[in-house]
């Protein structure tokens, strides 16, 4: 089996409200996809997000990817490119935009030539994986917040995610309690506040949210991602929630972590390899992970072949448009799907329809 041909499409999909949180907003995704052709006949396919960020016009890109990756896959085994272990330091040499498709539709490639789907290829033995409704919602109002979570709730989400690390404490804590109100008080509820804090005034805060009564499953990206000593001290000092972080980081930053007992929940995502790695790494620290948004929801594949994985993200995004069958979430649980591959077809009038032309 051998790489034949690609084909490269750009996406535009404008989003029906904002996304974001106490530092970042978004009113639409741009992504680039990517399908790849064996000479047996098979077609793996790999989307990436960037999210809001104007991407280079199809022609650019193309240019792009015929000078920075085709060479080294045109007329390759895609096993032989996927299981590469390469060197983690390259010199002078800039990062690749096609670094997540290229890896997303190898894999896609590789189960379905072997007949499998990609979570059994992974080593999965189970199915399913809890899942968590994630509402983004930093910039909505209250209604639209509320609109959200019923949404989530009658979807069968049994646990949510919801923005905090606003300037006045007082928006956080009534955005708690819509939560709370909507979600009932047994639920699993999740925080997250990217970046928004010191460690100071993340304990501060954590301690406030206590005292008024909220229940929080876990603290998500209180403060700076490099801040090893400030996650560290989090993580000893709050006995009555997990600190969950990782997400902004890469594999080395996952590892730094780990290494100083600065994270009780790591946050892995994107790259189906290197979330394997980084998970089998915090299983060896005993350290549990969590899975973060991936295109297409193609990381429940990863997600239900981790040892330890205790919830799985959804955002419920546009990019789900464009696939025949979006994966399932059914009681709280995203499920992966039996068919070869990620099994995500495209589906060809969407893709027509939100591509960029040119
Ligand atoms: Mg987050």
């Amino acid at each position: 089996m051998k790489l034949k041909q690609y084909e490269l499409h750009s996406v535009h999909l404008p989003l029906p409200h904002p996304i974001g949180d106490s530092q970042v907003r978004f009113v639409d995704h741009r992504g680039t996809i990517l399908e790849l052709e064996t000479d047996t006949g098979l077609r793996g396919v790999g989307l990436q997000v960037q999210q809001g960020m104007p991407t280079a016009a199809l022609k650019e890109l193309k240019e792009q990817f015929e000078f920075q990756t085709w060479p080294a896959l045109l007329g390759a085994n895609p096993f032989s490119v996927a299981n590469r272990i390469e060197r983690p330091r390259g010199g002078n040499v800039g990062a690749s935009p096609f670094g997540l498709v290229v890896e997303t539709a190898l894999w896609d490639l590789m189960s379905k030539h072997l007949d499998l789907p990609l979570y059994r290829l992974l080593g999965g033995t189970r199915t399913r994986v809890r899942a968590y409704g994630s509402t983004l919602d930093f910039h909505l109002t209250d209604d639209e917040f509320r609109a959200k979570l019923i949404r989530f709730r009658e979807q069968g989400f049994k646990a949510m995610k919801i923005k905090v690390g606003h300037p006045d404490v007082a928006w956080d804590l009534a955005r708690m309690s819509i939560a709370r109100q909507e979600m009932g008080p047994e639920p699993d509820l999740m925080i997250d506040a990217n970046e928004a804090w010191s460690p100071k005034e993340a304990l501060l805060r954590l301690h406030r949210y206590r005292d008024e009564g909220f229940e929080i499953y876990w603290m998500e990206d209180p403060i700076d991602r490099h801040d090893l000593d400030g996650y560290r001290m989090l993580c000893s000092e709050i006995p009555f929630t997990r600190i969950n972080t990782g997400e902004y980081l890469g594999f080395s930053g996952k590892r730094r972590l780990l290494e100083a007992a600065a994270v009780d929940v790591l946050n892995v995502h994107t790259s189906i390899s290197e979330s394997r790695t980084a998970a089998r790494l915090a299983g060896d620290y005993g350290i549990p992970v969590s899975l973060g948004n991936t295109p297409l929801e193609t990381g429940v594949h990863a997600a239900v072949s981790f040892p330890e994985c205790l919830y799985m993200e959804f955002s419920d995004l546009m990019w789900n448009v464009l696939a025949r069958e979006p994966i399932r979430f059914e009681d709280g649980y995203a499920i992966a799907p039996d068919r070869t591959g990620h099994g995500l077809e495209l589906d060809r009038e969407a893709l027509a329809h939100y591509s960029v032309p040119g």
